[in-house]
């Protein structure tokens, strides 16, 4: 409030611009930066070298990019949007549950492992077998295999702080 009316002004502009800038994947709902072309899928998704037989999925932005920057991983990703509160009646409006499901319907035919990464805490063990319910008669129709991350990753460890280590070693011990 003390500063002049000019810093506010440019501020919401910075704001305002940076929204104009910026835009959702169509398919994994990561944020990105926009290009010249206005793009609809970021670069991961839209990269032809990216491995289409496995879809990483992840609870929020900053775990994919944490995966994406260790170069270990190199398939396909699904931001969820959050993990599912144990104590929740309503889960479907705070999770992408039946995005996720189109996405394995659309793109299922090339999919032949999911694999759920997501933090070792209750409530990330509970999103895990939520969505594992959730998708498993679909996985299991089209033969996709459902696997889980983690049994590299120490209890309570958030996935956006594992070093390449310990996510090299989650990643080859999934089940
Ligand atoms: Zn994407």
């Amino acid at each position: 409030m003390r500063r002049n009316g000019s810093y506010a002004e440019n501020l919401s502009k910075l704001i305002l611009e940076l929204k104009k800038e910026i835009a959702q994947c169509g398919e994994c709902y990561r944020f990105f930066i926009l290009n010249s072309k206005k793009e609809k899928l970021c670069d991961n998704c839209a990269n032809l070298g990216t491995d289409p037989t496995t879809l990483l999925v992840v609870e929020k932005d900053s775990d994919l990019e944490s995966v994406h920057k260790s170069r270990i991983y190199h398939g396909k990703y699904f931001i969820l949007g959050g993990l599912v509160p144990i104590v929740e009646k309503s889960t479907k409006r705070q999770v992408r549950i039946e995005e996720l499901k189109n996405r394995i319907k659309n793109k299922g035919s090339k999919l032949k492992e999911i694999i759920l990464a997501f933090s070792l805490s209750p409530q990330g063990n509970h999103t895990d077998s939520y969505v594992r319910e959730q998708i498993k008669d679909l996985a299991e129709k089209l033969n996709i295999k459902i696997s889980s991350l983690g049994k590299g990753l120490s209890t309570g460890t958030e996935l956006e702080y594992s070093d390449n280590d310990t996510l090299k070693n989650a990643l080859k011990n999934r089940q």
